[in-house]
């Protein structure tokens, strides 16, 4: 296909911020997408491959810089001031396209095929020479490209396209375009993709009509799969109210999200946003193959740190380093040592048991699970309708350094990705929010050179877009090893900006961090139109993606929560 036809894809839909507006003409683009031009599905969403392969452009805007001088015969420190003047590195690219297309008359055609091509070469390329063969994969493009292809290439190299389209928009347009009941329809669509994580083989399925098959889309062994997510409840009463009773009482524990793959001797373990870190923590993979009795297994399980002399469970931040960290793994592991808890089972030799009853899964993994404290045990549980039972349990967690408790609905089935109501958290109130980082300022003084204040940002679901929600500069260390310094997210942060004016930068959002506060006030200032007062950074959430940040409806509901508790607390 013509990577133009794309191109003018990509332009008809961000000139609308209206969500039906968008969805109609992606459905009017799907309809008349051939299923072997599926791939151009990934393009559409900033990618190259499937959401579940770790393989990425990651291009920064530095070296985007270079391409669009070599291509387009600038000068690179024009091409750098134009990006200050302009902001946006893919209008830089087309206006100086634009420029350079009538002098010369070089007209080769350029195909989504040839894109991504080109660019499934880049994450492959390492050592001597990495640079070089970047910038000439990227300029090869370039030259081919109209104005109008380079804008949206260069947005798509620097991870920015700007068009507003994410899964869920492309899961409604395939329901609008190929199913007469579009509610069911992209309910259907959304529960393939959230097993297979792979919107083009979703859309071939659909394509070929054959929408019956879109429920036997199975979980692989070697293949991450979305957790399940839980939704929040105030007290154990609520609780027992939405669930159920007898219900299975759970501690939470403060860790992280650990799906366990188990085929024979060879083990895989993979985050909630989907990434591999098997070779982070070679001992649990030790773990699993001595004390899991099962020819091949998915697990679902939290990793929770615990100091290594007192054993006391430690919160997720004093861990949260293990799971980025690609040196001194033997070192780390001696150091932070982490047990399984294991609270789930999807799959048992040969077969999925998403449909299978939480009761049965959690009676399977007591079963094949020989419990050694320290390494891998079930997760804690009660079952029990009693609501004084329930309330001592809870206790129990806190005083235990857990976050506080579960509630599962014992008859219910597994749904990846979905938040939701048969699996209730419940914790004390707490101030906090997981969000994302969109910006930041350069600070001045001792701080000079360091990215001192960070603009974080919630998540508009409706509108597929993050909104600003404040500042945060408190929480963060002088020196590296205190914590996490500001020189520390700063170097993370570079290679993401897409934006610079004077000492403010504009990023990708990628880098996803709790936030205590003490209060939600409505604010003109920033975008959600909410504000935090006094935000205080307590973590990097490298577990996290930052479609999991705090929802703008969850922060208005705490709003609201808040003057309650004022009327009154
Ligand atoms: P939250 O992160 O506050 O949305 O809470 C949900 C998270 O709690 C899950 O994603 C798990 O990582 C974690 N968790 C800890 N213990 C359990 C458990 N027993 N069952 C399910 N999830 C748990």
């Amino acid at each position: 296909m013509r990577y133009l036809k794309l191109a003018e894809l990509y332009d008809a839909v961000s000139s609308t911020t209206k969500r039906l507006e968008k969805i109609k003409i992606l459905s009017d683009f799907l309809k008349h997408l051939d299923a072997s031009d599926r791939e151009v599905l990934y393009l559409l969403l900033g990618n190259i491959y499937p959401d579940y392969d770790e393989r990425k452009i990651g291009i920064s805007s530095q070296l985007a810089i270079k391409a669009i001088s070599k291509a387009t015969g600038t000068e690179k420190e024009k091409v750098v001031k134009e990006w200050k003047s302009v902001g946006d590195l893919g209008k830089v690219a087309e206006k100086l396209t634009k420029s350079k297309k009538q002098h010369t008359l070089e007209s080769h055609v350029l195909t989504t095929e040839k894109v991504l091509e080109n660019l499934r070469k880049l994450p492959a390329l390492e050592g001597k020479g990495t640079i070089d063969k970047k910038i000439s994969l990227i300029t090869e493009l370039l030259t081919s490209a109209s104005p109008i292809e380079a804008l949206y290439l260069v947005r798509t190299l620097i991870g920015d396209l700007r068009i507003g389209i994410q899964v869920s928009t492309i899961r409604e347009s395939m329901a609008n375009a190929f199913f007469k009941d579009e509610k069911e329809g992209a309910k259907k669509v959304q529960e393939a993709i959230d097993k297979s994580n792979d919107v083009a083989s979703v859309f071939d399925i659909v394509k070929r009509g054959k929408m019956n098959e879109l429920g036997k889309v199975k979980i692989e062994i070697g293949k991450p799969i979305k957790a399940m997510l839980a939704q929040k409840a105030k007290n154990v009463k609520e609780g027992f109210d939405a669930v159920g009773r007898p219900c299975a009482i759970e501690y939470k524990y403060d860790g992280f999200r650990l799906i366990i793959h188990k085929k024979g001797n060879q083990i895989i373990l993979f985050t909630r946003r989907l990434e591999n870190v098997t070779k982070q923590f070679p001992e649990v993979a030790d773990f699993i193959r001595k004390y899991v009795k099962a020819d091949s297994a998915i697990l679902d399980s939290e990793a929770v740190g615990f100091d290594k002399k007192t054993k006391e469970y430690k919160p997720f931040q004093s861990i949260s380093q293990r799971i980025r960290r690609k040196y001194d793994i033997e070192k780390l592991r001696e150091e932070l040592p982490v047990e399984i808890n294991v609270f789930d089972i999807l799959y048992y030799n040969g077969k999925s048991l998403l449909n299978e009853p939480f009761k049965k899964r959690t009676e399977l993994i007591r079963k094949i699970i020989e419990p050694h404290p320290y390494k891998i045990i079930h997760s804690k549980q009660i079952i029990t309708d009693d609501e004084k039972k329930a309330e001592e349990f809870y206790k129990k967690a806190l005083k235990d350094n857990q976050e506080g408790v579960m509630m599962k609905n014992l008859e219910a089935e597994y749904n990846p990705g979905s938040r939701v109501g048969h699996m209730l958290k419940i914790k004390p109130e707490e101030r906090d929010f997981d969000l994302v980082i969109t910006g930041g300022e350069y600070g001045t003084g001792k701080r000079s050179g360091w990215i001192s204040s960070f603009i974080i940002s919630c998540l508009d679901k409706n509108k597929n877009k993050f909104l600003e929600i404040g500042k945060v500069g408190t929480g963060f260390k002088e020196k590296t090893e205190e914590g996490v310094s500001f020189d520390e997210l700063t170097k993370k942060i570079k290679p993401l900006i897409i934006e610079e004016k004077g000492k403010n930068v504009k990023i990708k959002p990628k880098i996803v961090i709790s936030v205590t506060y003490q209060e939600i006030q409505k604010s003109p200032t920033y975008s959600s139109g909410f504000a935090l007062r006094f935000p205080r950074f307590t973590a990097l959430r490298p577990d996290r993606s930052p479609s999991d940040v705090a929802t703008l409806k969850e922060i208005e509901k705490d709003f609201e929560n808040q003057k309650r508790n004022w009327k009154y607390g």
